[in-house]
């Protein structure tokens, strides 16, 4: 695992060394049915970082985050999280192992109100539903107003915040976020990636998958470019826009 460093984060938002794992993809090839969507993937995510991974529509982003959370089996190829190669964990042996995986559309559960969903949560870590609630309603005071409400009945953005706080409160090593921004107004998107932000200053590795260019890169201290299944580039968030845009361009 050298090259996991905090130097090749970048720098730009002080990962934090040796602490948390990152996450090493190489030579990953997955398939849905007999279709191979991702063709011998290489990433390096450095610990404490936020890694944006960008690319088109159907470039295979989402594909390779179902892999890394184990909800999709590789047909080949490793993933390794911080020193252990997870590559045929179930999702449930992942999130034991601390990897807490944000999907599009909310990883919320829409038919428990807001505070049955922050109860769940406190199940695996033996953690107190009143701290957890605390340390929500601190940060989205919005879901306190909101406590008893069903969690499919909440806005988009107030959805979002309450699966963020599964984050926030179980502090995962690791954080796959897919398109978090989806369907939400500028301002929400700003403040949770904020709060994204902070949370990679405080050790956690965050892997993003984001539509909106230049929103995951002014929260990113990485990023790579993947198309047809392949990272194509990885740099900079600065060399990064740049390359996107020939990219999207092309
Ligand atoms: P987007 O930015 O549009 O979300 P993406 O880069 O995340 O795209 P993926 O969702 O990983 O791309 O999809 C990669 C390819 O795999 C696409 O061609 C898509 O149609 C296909 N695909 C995705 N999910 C499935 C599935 N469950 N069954 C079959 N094919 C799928």
């Amino acid at each position: 695992m050298t090259g996991l460093t905090a130097e090749s984060a970048g720098g730009r938002r002080g990962a934090v060394a040796g602490l948390p794992p990152g996450i090493a993809i190489t030579d990953l090839r997955a398939a849905y049915g007999r279709i191979e969507v991702l063709h011998g993937v290489e990433l390096l995510v450095p610990p404490g970082s936020v890694y944006a991974l960008l690319g088109p529509n159907g470039a295979g982003k989402s594909t390779l985050l179902k892999v890394i959370s184990g909800r999709l089996r590789a047909t080949s190829g490793q993933v390794v999280i911080g020193e252990k190669p997870v590559g045929k964990a179930s999702t449930e042996k992942l999130a034991r192992s601390g990897v807490c995986a944000i999907p599009e559309g909310r990883g919320v559960f829409p038919n428990l109100t807001v505070r049955e969903n922050l109860r769940i949560w406190t199940y695996r870590g033996g953690m107190d539903i009143n701290e957890v609630e605390d340390t929500t309603y601190e940060e989205f005071p919005r879901l306190k107003e909101r406590r008893r409400q069903m969690a499919g009945t909440l806005s988009g953005g107030e959805q979002q915040m309450l699966a963020i706080s599964r984050a926030l409160v179980t502090h995962p090593k690791v954080l796959l976020l897919d398109e978090l921004s989806m369907g939400l107004a500028p301002l929400i998107v700003a403040e949770l990636y904020d709060l994204v932000g902070n949370l990679a200053r405080k050790g956690m590795t965050v892997l993003l998958v984001e539509q909106f260019v230049s929103t995951a890169l002014s929260v990113a201290n990485r990023a790579a470019i993947m198309v047809h299944g392949r990272i194509e580039q990885e740099g900079s968030p600065e060399e990064m826009a740049e390359a996107a845009l020939s990219v999207y361009l092309a």
